[in-house]
């Protein structure tokens, strides 16, 4: 077992990051834990041999000052609409970050324990890291509830009210290109479209797009065959815009099994600052990054307001 003091963060997508982000800052040792290569959670892009598809979130609306702020500390970059984008690919926000904090990649969690000398933080090839004051949990609601279940079970049933969404993706570059704006927002099962060349600063030759269904479309488990469904989902589009396709040149398709949260918590964390165990994510507030930041950002302050933090 491996020996640590000081806050355990697991996740690194913009809630994990803002949180460790503002801990750091404040003095406090924080080790981050995801269970993916890459940071950035569903602000996500795929490489492929076909180049980079943005497969999870298409932009970041931001209205929260502070957000702005932070954004532009990772290199974000405006379109002059209220939104703002990783360049060349969303995922690129979170590339540097892995030089400013300690983030074991790769690491997936499966429980938490509680000893009377802190939290421990149990992991899927058996290794355990010890003994955290503080454990912030910043995964989506259900996951969250699983590895906490056996050691706060009236905690995971709180989670457990919070049902999340999932969303099928479209990923495809066409031959040709399509005769519709970079942009499409939902148009029957579709939820919107995005052309990857669209996006600002983007130097990109291809005609691929991301296309993102509504929630109700397909969320049935057995057909969760992204090779089945990828084409299914190809031909909604079509007729869900009326237009012919060109032949395609790369397609592939992701099925996000929680994508949305489909009514939040309605406070951005549950949890005890002084039991040391916080549990937080965008499903708090709503069902974007911003939600996630500002569930981010209400955890530090609960911790470092109660000082409960090893210093
Ligand atoms: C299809 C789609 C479209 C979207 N569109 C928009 C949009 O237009 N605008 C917008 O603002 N937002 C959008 N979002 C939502 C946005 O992506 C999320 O609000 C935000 O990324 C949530 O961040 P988070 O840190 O709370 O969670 P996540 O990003 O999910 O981060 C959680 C992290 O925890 C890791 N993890 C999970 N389980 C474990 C475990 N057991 N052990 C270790 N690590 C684990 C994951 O790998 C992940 O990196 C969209 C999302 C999707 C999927």
């Amino acid at each position: 077992m491996e020996r640590s003091l000081g806050v355990a963060v697991i996740g690194a997508g913009i809630t994990g990051l803002t949180v460790a982000d503002r801990l750091v800052k404040a003095g406090r040792d924080v080790r981050i834990f995801d269970k993916s290569p890459a940071n950035g959670g569903r602000i996500s892009s795929r490489g492929t041999c076909n180049g980079d598809f943005d497969h999870g979130a298409p932009e970041i609306q931001v209205s929260n000052p502070e957000f702005d702020t932070f954004l532009n500390g990772l290199g974000a970059i405006s379109d002059g609409n209220g939104s703002r984008f990783g360049a060349p690919r969303m995922r690129s926000l979170f590339d540097p970050l892995s030089d400013h904090f300690n983030i074991s990649s790769e690491v997936e969690v499966t429980a938490i324990d509680r000893e009377s000398r802190g939290w421990i933080v149990r992991t899927a090839s058996g290794r355990s890291f010890a003994h955290y004051h503080t454990v912030i949990v910043t995964i989506p609601a259900p996951q969250a509830a699983n590895i906490i279940r056996a050691c706060q079970p009236d905690l995971a049933a709180e989670l457990d009210q919070v049902k999340m969404q999932p969303v099928w993706t479209c990923l495809v570059e066409f031959t040709e290109k399509l005769d519709l704006p970079g942009k499409v927002n939902g148009g029957g099962t579709v939820m919107r479209a995005d052309r990857m060349s669209a996006k600002p600063a983007r130097e990109d030759e291809r005609e691929a797009w991301v296309i993102h269904m509504r929630p109700e479309f397909a969320s049935d488990e057995t057909f969760a065959d992204p090779a089945v469904m990828a084409p299914i989902i190809l031909d909604a589009f079509g007729e869900n815009y009326g237009i012919e396709l060109p032949d395609v040149a790369y397609l592939n398709a992701h099925r996000w099994r929680y994508a949305f949260a489909e009514e939040p918590l309605g406070v951005p964390f549950a949890g005890d600052p002084t039991a040391g165990l916080l549990v937080g994510g965008d499903w708090t507030l709503g069902a974007r990054a911003q939600d996630g930041y500002e569930s981010g950002g209400a955890m530090a302050q609960a911790i470092l307001s109660r000082e409960i933090v090893n210093v």
